[in-house]
């Protein structure tokens, strides 16, 4: 399978769980490493449709040489994440409880004592993780800058407050089954909140 098209096979799965409204969310694989270069999803379009072509090529920066597809405004990220990472592969998408989730915890959202925490990677107990909360910005020098410094190896992932998460894995598989395990812990965690 292409990037292109594994890509939009993704987009599809996510489109299904509600978690790329409208035109909202981006995708990205890594194709080369040195330097670095990645396949991210275009802007604008419908991410439930896309096909295998619907696929821009950029480099760290988020920056494309191809005359016709405009990548996503947030490519830059994607570069910056899969750079500092090692990620094969990066995800974000607008699923809302993990906006919820920063709302309520924006200084980081802690999780423990959750057997979906494995899924994540982590342990199930005598574990602690915080999922990093950065402040929305349309500059994703700014974004970047703000993920990397409060970026730990062990935790695949990032909320931007007021807008979305990213997820990131070796591959688009392993960073989904990242992101739906994420998003399961979130919503428990805003659910069970004792401040209502
Ligand atoms: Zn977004």
């Amino acid at each position: 399978m292409t990037p292109g098209a594994a890509l939009a096979a993704e987009c599809a799965r996510y489109t299904a769980m509600g978690w790329m409204r409208g035109t909202s969310g981006n995708l990205s694989v890594v194709l080369s490493r040195d330097p670095l270069r990645l396949a991210v999803t275009i802007s604008g379009k419908d991410k439930g449709e896309l096909g295998p072509a619907d696929v821009v090529e950029i480099d760290a920066e988020g920056r494309t040489d191809d005359p016709v597809r405009v990548p996503s405004a947030e490519a830059g990220l994607h570069g910056r994440i899969a750079a500092v990472t090692g990620a094969g592969a990066v995800v974000h998408v607008h699923a809302l409880a993990p906006v919820v989730a920063a709302e309520h915890w924006p200084g980081g959202v802690e999780l423990r004592d959750l057997e979906m925490l494995k899924g994540f990677g982590r342990a199930a107990h005598d574990d602690v993780v915080v999922i990093p909360v950065v402040p929305n910005s349309q500059d994703m020098k700014v974004l970047g800058d703000a993920f990397e410094e409060g970026h730990r190896a062990d935790v695949p992932a990032l909320i931007v407050a007021r807008h979305g998460v990213y997820v990131w894995g070796d591959d688009l598989h392993h960073a989904r089954h990242r992101l739906e395990c994420l998003e399961w812990l979130l919503r428990f965690k805003v659910e069970t909140r004792r401040d209502r």
